[in-house]
Order: structure tokens, then C-alpha cells, then sequence
């Protein structure tokens, strides 16, 4: 989609709602959280998404799902978007849009896949690639609301280079007590790693996830073969299928 257009007023047309670009963070070489300010968001849960729509000047339209990656801040939502090679509307996020430009938003959307900071049950989550969007916002949301519910994080990526807020990650573990954080390399291992580069396998998930007599909830967020890895793994190991919580980031649109 080569340039955009958004027809009309500043305002919320057909369920959806005009946004503007406020700010962009590079997350890593492929990946940026765009910041959109949404006059009368209505806000949103940890764990939602929205769907972003761009308009072309001869009036095409296409829409793609994102997740949430912050709790709700006012009109402010923040995703953050993984560049996929040869996609239709991820690159053009990602290199095409410009701060003060506009683009529609409908949601929030989704109320499964939602953490819930008045459940008191341990929470798994884990992500895979960008699957890590919707988990990044229940950790900033459980900091935000001083909430001590024991949360751990394993995070699937290829390389250290490919983790997305690895700063602020590195800070909340310091910072925020009861956050343990895990990652599992599957392509290149940091010096400082004992482990070889593998998927996710049994063994990360006994080791740094919770047993199920606890009745932990898990998130599992990723790709869609990743997320049912995943799942399966954790149902073998006892977790309640209840418990497994799954959202899967296939191909969305039309
Ligand atoms: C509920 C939900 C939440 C999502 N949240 C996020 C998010 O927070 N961040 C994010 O970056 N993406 C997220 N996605 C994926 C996103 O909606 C788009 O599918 C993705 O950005 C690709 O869109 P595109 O137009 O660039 O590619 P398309 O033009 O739709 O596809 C181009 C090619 O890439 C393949 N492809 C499409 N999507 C993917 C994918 N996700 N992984 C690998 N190959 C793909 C297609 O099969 C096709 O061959 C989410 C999806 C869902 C369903």
C-alpha cells in the first residue's frame, strides 16, 4: 500500500475511530511501537487488541489486528508491529507512516485472552516473536497497579538482537518483584547462555513455569504453530486446557 489517505472528520465513523500517530519507538531492526492517540478511546485490557485500518487515495482499504502492548493511558494505545517481508500493511506501518499522520482504529477487541489484575492465580506467560505485544502490556499493567501477583515470562525469539523492550525488561526484573523472566534462543545463543539454541521445548517450560498444582494462568501469544506447541506441551504437563490461555498472531485481513 504506497500512500494513504483518510477521508472525512476527526471523529469516530462506523465503529471506527480516527486515530494520529503521536510517537515511534524501534524496538529492534524489524520491529516499532507506534504510539496513536485516539480522541474518546474508551479504553482497554491487558490482552485486547485493535485492528488497524489504512485507505488508500483510490479508496482500498485493509485492515490488520494488533495488540495492545501498554495498559490503557488515556486516548493514548500503543502496538507494536513486526515488519513481515512482503506483507501489505506491517512494512508500510513500520516505514510509512509518520508522526501526526492518521489512520483508523475499531476496539478494543477480544475478552478471553485478557489478564485480569483482580485474579490471584501465578501467571505463565509466554511469547514468541512479537507474541510478546499483548504479554508486555499485562506486566506493565500489573506494575501500574502494584500488583504482587508472582508473573513469569518466557520469551521465544531468534537472537538477543530480535528481544523487543530487552531495557525495560531488564529493568522490571530488577525493579518489579515477583517477575522472573526466562529466554529460550532459537537461532543464535548470547555468549552468557549455557543452553544451545532450540524451540521451546518440555524442558523450559518445567523450569521456569509453574507446576499445576498452583493453577497458574497461562498466556501463550505467537505464531500459530509456536502457540499450539506450546499449549499442547503445557496440557501434557497437567495445566487445566481452561488455564491455557492461547492467542494465536496468524494472517489476518481481507
Ligand atoms: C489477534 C491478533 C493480534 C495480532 N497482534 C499483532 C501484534 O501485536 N504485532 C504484530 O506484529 N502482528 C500482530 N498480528 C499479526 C498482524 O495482524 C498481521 O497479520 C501482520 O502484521 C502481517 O500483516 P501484513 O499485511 O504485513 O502481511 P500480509 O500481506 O497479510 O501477509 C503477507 C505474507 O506474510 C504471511 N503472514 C501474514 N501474517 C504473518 C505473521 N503474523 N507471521 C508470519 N507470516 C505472516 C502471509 O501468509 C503472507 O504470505 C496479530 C494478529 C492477530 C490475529
Amino acid at each position: 500500500m504506497a500512500r494513504t489517505a483518510i477521508p472525512g472528520r476527526l471523529t469516530k465513523r462506523a465503529g471506527w475511530w480516527v486515530a494520529r500517530l503521536v510517537e515511534r519507538r524501534e524496538e529492534t531492526a524489524t520491529a516499532c511501537t507506534l504510539v496513536l492517540e485516539v480522541p474518546d478511546w474508551p479504553g482497554h485490557l491487558p490482552g485486547q487488541h485493535v485492528d488497524l485500518r489504512l485507505t488508500a487515495e483510490d479508496g482500498y482499504q485493509a485492515a490488520r489486528s494488533y495488540s495492545v502492548s501498554a495498559p490503557a493511558d488515556g486516548e493514548r494505545i500503543e502496538v507494536t508491529v513486526q515488519r513481515v517481508p512482503d506483507g501489505e500493511v506491517s512494512p508500510y506501518l513500520i516505514e510509512g507512516l509518520s508522526v501526526g499522520d492518521q489512520i483508523e482504529v475499531r476496539g478494543p477487541v477480544g475478552g478471553y485472552f485478557i489478564w485480569r489484575m483482580t485474579e490471584p492465580a501465578p501467571v505463565l506467560l509466554v511469547g514468541g516473536g512479537s507474541g510478546i505485544a499483548p504479554l508486555m502490556a499485562m506486566i506493565r499493567a500489573r506494575r501500574a497497579a502494584g500488583s504482587r501477583v508472582p508473573f513469569r515470562l518466557i520469551y521465544s525469539v531468534r537472537s538477543e538482537r530480535d528481544i523487543y523492550f530487552a531495557d525495560e525488561l531488564r529493568r522490571r526484573v530488577r525493579d518489579d518483584q515477583g517477575l522472573d523472566v526466562a529466554y529460550v534462543y532459537t537461532r543464535e545463543v548470547p555468549e552468557s547462555s549455557p543452553a544451545r539454541a532450540h524451540r521451546i521445548a518440555v524442558a523450559d517450560l518445567n523450569t521456569h513455569g509453574w507446576p499445576p498444582q498452583l493453577e497458574p494462568t497461562n498466556f501463550v501469544c505467537g505464531p500459530t504453530g509456536f502457540v499450539e506447541a506450546v499449549s499442547d506441551i503445557l496440557v501434557a504437563l497437567g495445566h487445566e486446557p481452561r488455564r491455557v490461555k492461547t492467542e494465536r498472531f496468524g494472517p489476518t485481513g481481507a
